[in-house]
């Protein structure tokens, strides 16, 4: 491609909102374009990386037997009620009505509709396993959209399907999908790691994420340096011994503690660690208040508490002040186990181990001392509800876990009957007896990945693109176009690297070389040559994007090492 006929826009100024360099690279190098918050299109640059990201992904599915199909984003209401997830999929869904008023939705995801299609298809045994897949644009109206294509509205997604006679051979196709990740997200240069997962509104029983590591992640992992074990924080099990079993239990006592509310508070005034704390978290999930109880010190874990209540994450919600006061009979900031009503009492696994604790009394100005589970208070519900944090034991070996942050590329599930029992997915087995079918669904954020690339692939002066996911591999720089031999130069080794199946840019802009370095840099194309006041010799510049180091070579030699660079490459 010729570059002064290239539909390029580039930026020198960081745009005001992009925090993070995926973000900024991406529009400062004209790859991608905001229309609204979290809605972004894709210019010719950067729609080529996504195609490429896009075609690994098809090259891996493929060699693992999924087929890829198409389906329509947009979604009848009715399957997502057979489901269930009509309402469980709450505010993230974007909804929509046709002119006889008949509901649908932009799919966030397509359980559902693979599930139906399949279902009136598929009867036998002899027709499975199956997987499908499509690499689709998806809507999901994010409460936060942000960091450019890493969260937002509307993005590209690979999700497959897979339907297997039983669990034995889900199990096979959910170890080749995750075979097939390990080879997508390796192949796009990206330092990722997979990760036990929670399975989240989506439901079912076993599940990975492949998150690359990344500072600007939202997402936390826990791994372990002694054995093999790697979660997130939200699924990663706490599995914390309590010291204090064979302490006296003292008499409760009411402490006067006027206008200490917080747990940070009351530490500075008692002069107690947060060992010694238990704080009382309040939530409201549907019409239930919950008292959530943990050691001061812990963090609470919002989805080990949505699971254990089984609701969907967006139903819990912090308590209002009004329903604090009712069930507490008291101020905001004096919630305890003791003498609270109508709530549903849930506390974490460590606290009935814990002895002669300070909590809040449920009386405004007063905490008590001394309290004891099991002789001062009960629970409905007794579960971990901690969130992992570095140097927690490892729940498999014991050790001090690491935390890392990362951004999650994709997600493998094992469904198992979920949906084909709540939508009637059956098939004949071998004995003509009616089985479910065993589920399995695959996600890849394509645009998220693009994005991921680049955090872990810049520098101060733009992107550098992996050979695999460049949208070009060569540019050749022409210095000054008004100097005819360096034109006739640059031409030629354009036309020369076309002939070998080169993927190559003609800077043939009237621009200054200056602004062209800059341009190449921020774009970040992998290999550079220069045709500048050596055009007439024959001896061209030539840089890599990676390394600081310049050449002079011969044409010859430049077109060679450019080639063998690209194939000695992960492609
Ligand atoms: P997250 O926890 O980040 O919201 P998710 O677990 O809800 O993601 P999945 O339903 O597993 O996402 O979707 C499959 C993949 O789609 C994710 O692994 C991620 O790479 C990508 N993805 C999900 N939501 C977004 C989004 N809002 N913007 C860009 N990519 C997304
Ligand atoms: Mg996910």
């Amino acid at each position: 491609m010729k570059m002064s006929k290239m539909y390029l826009h580039t930026l020198r100024e960081v745009p005001n909102d992009a925090e993070i360099p995926s973000h900024q690279f991406l529009l400062r190098a004209g790859m991608i374009k905001r229309l609204v918050s979290g809605v972004y299109g894709f210019m010719p640059l950067g729609y080529r990386v996504i195609r490429k990201i896009e075609n690994i992904v098809r090259e891996e599915m493929d060699a693992k037997g999924a087929q890829e199909l198409l389906m329509s984003a947009v979604q009848p209401s009715e399957l997502w009620k057979e489901s269930g997830r009509w309402n469980d999929f709450g505010p993230e869904m974007f909804r929509l009505k046709d002119r006889n008023q008949r509901e649908f939705c932009l799919g966030p995801t397509h359980e559902e509709v693979f599930t139906d299609i399949v279902r009136n298809d598929v009867k036998s045994y002899k027709e499975l396993p199956l997987n499908i897949y499509q690499i689709q644009t998806k809507y999901r109206d994010e409460q936060r959209p942000r960091f450019g294509l890493m969260r937002s509205r509307e993005f590209i997604m690979k999700d497959a399907y897979s339907f297997d006679k039983d669990w034995e051979s889900l199990d096979k196709t959910y170890d080749d999908m995750y075979d097939a990740y390990t080879n997508i997200f390796t192949r796009c240069g990206l330092n990722f790691r997979a990760v036990d997962a929670d399975t989240g509104a989506i439901g079912g029983s076993g599940s990975h994420e492949f998150t690359a590591l990344s500072e600007v992640g939202e997402g936390v992992i826990a791994y372990c340096n002694h054995c093999d074990f790697a979660a997130t924080t939200e699924r990663a099990e706490c599995v914390i011994e309590a010291k204090c079993e064979n302490v006296e239990l003292k008499e409760i006592n009411e402490i006067h503690t006027p206008n200490i509310k917080s747990i940070e508070e009351l530490h500075e005034f008692l002069k107690v660690d947060g060992e010694k704390l238990l704080k009382t978290l309040l939530f409201k999930a549907k019409d239930q208040i919950v008292a959530a109880i943990i050691r001061g010190d812990r963090e609470l874990n919002e989805t080990k508490l949505v699971n254990a209540l089984k609701i969907p994450e967006h139903e819990l919600e912090f308590a209002s002040e009004e329903d604090v006061k009712r069930v507490t009979n008291a101020e905001v900031g004096f919630a305890g186990p003791i003498g609270i009503k109508d709530v549903i009492v849930i506390v974490d696994d460590e606290v009935p181990h814990l002895k002669n604790m300070i909590a809040g009394a449920n009386k405004t100005d007063y905490h008590i001392e001394n309290v004891n589970y099991d002789r001062d208070f009960k629970a409905d519900i007794v579960i971990d509800l901690k969130l992992m944090k570095e140097g927690y034991p490892c729940p498999t070996c014991g050790e001090g876990v690491n935390l890392a942050r990362g951004i999650e590329v994709g997600q493998v599930f094992k469904l198992g009957t979920k949906y084909s029992e709540a939508m009637d997915a059956k098939y004949m087995d071998e004995n003509m007896k009616e089985k479910p079918m065993v589920m399995g669904c695959y996600g890849i954020g394509v645009s998220r990945t693009m994005a991921a690339i680049i955090e872990q692939h810049h520098d101060e002066n733009g992107i550098i693109w992996p050979m695999s996911v460049a949208p070009y591999h060569v540019i050749v720089s022409i210095v000054n176009v008004k100097k005819e031999d360096q034109v006739e130069l640059g031409e030629k080794i354009y036309k020369i690297l076309q002939d070998q199946k080169v993927e190559v840019l003609l800077d043939d802009r009237a621009e200054r070389a200056g602004v062209k370095f800059k341009d190449s840099d921020l774009i970040g194309i992998p290999i550079r040559i220069v045709v500048g006041k050596n055009a007439a010799e024959g001896i061209v510049e030539y840089k890599q994007r990676d390394c600081e180091d310049k050449y002079e070579f011969t044409v010859e030699e430049a077109i060679n090492k450019a080639i063998e660079e690209i194939h000695s490459s992960v492609l």
